[in-house]
């Protein structure tokens, strides 16, 4: 259900900041808004006749809100719409905000652990945020979408998986796992290596979780070997991959 502006970590530019979105007709959720994104946001035309945009953000690294504040500005001055934007720790995300220019008038925040919403032609929408192990210098978060047609997990940038969510695949409640995967291992490593997911996830359950948030490390043959599913970018004209 998900698309997908960038699918690289960090470092991998060149595939665009991880960051997904959904768009039914005027109105569309946006996943994360890292220093790439705006500018692919752009280049795709997705804010074209835009009327509400709501963003999930997982955590403050760049690249998950490096150009969080172009949108919001956007939206703003040029759309004459407010973002309304859901993060679980407002003290943060408002102190943030505040410094780079963004103030309170120009979008609403929803700091709720849980939250419901509407999007055009989906109807309600459950979001239930899960706290995750990243990185010590700030909270990160992944979450749960419920929609009517499908339960998913959204890991944000994490190191592990929770049990929880391998329970609830196993047991028919997930239909789909999008997971931050990387191509090394080595001590300390903040995100999930790709052979750590294959000792997690049983192989007739691997065709329903989607690597994404790729290091350059990480071969598509190997996760494909694996089973698992990988995202795609949505294609740009004429950018070259
Ligand atoms: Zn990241
Ligand atoms: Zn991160």
């Amino acid at each position: 259900m998900l698309k997908f502006i960038g699918v690289g970590s960090a470092f991998n530019t060149r595939l665009g900041n991880n960051s997904a979105f959904i768009k039914e007709g005027q109105e569309m959720l946006l996943i994360d808004c890292g220093g790439t994104v705006f500018h692919d946001v752009q280049q795709l035309d997705l804010l074209q006749g835009i009327h509400k945009l709501k963003i999930m953000i997982t955590h403050t690294h760049p690249d998950h809100i490096g150009s969080l504040g172009e949108v919001i500005f956007y939206c703003y001055y040029i759309l004459k719409i407010k973002v309304e934007v859901f993060y679980p720790n407002e003290a943060l995300i408002k102190s943030y905000l505040r410094i780079i220019g963004v103030t309170e008038d120009m979008y609403v925040l929803d700091g709720n652990c849980e939250v419901d919403f509407e999007l055009n032609g989906l109807g309600l929408i459950h979001a239930q945020w899960v706290q995750q192990v990243h990185v010590d210098t700030m909270p990160a978060y992944g979450f749960i979408l419920n929609t009517e047609e499908q339960r998913l997990y959204y890991s944000g940038d994490s190191s592990q998986i929770p049990d929880k969510v391998i329970e609830e695949l196993e047991n028919g409640e997930l239909d789909v796992i999008y997971q931050d995967s990387c191509g090394l291992d080595y001590e300390g490593n903040v995100h999930l290596y790709l052979y750590k997911l294959a000792d997690k996830i049983q192989p007739q359950y691997r065709k329903q979780v989607y690597c994404m948030h790729l290091d350059q490390h990480i071969k598509m043959d190997e996760i494909r070997g694996l089973g698992f599913n990988v995202v795609e970018r949505e294609p740009v004209p004429n950018r070259i991959e």
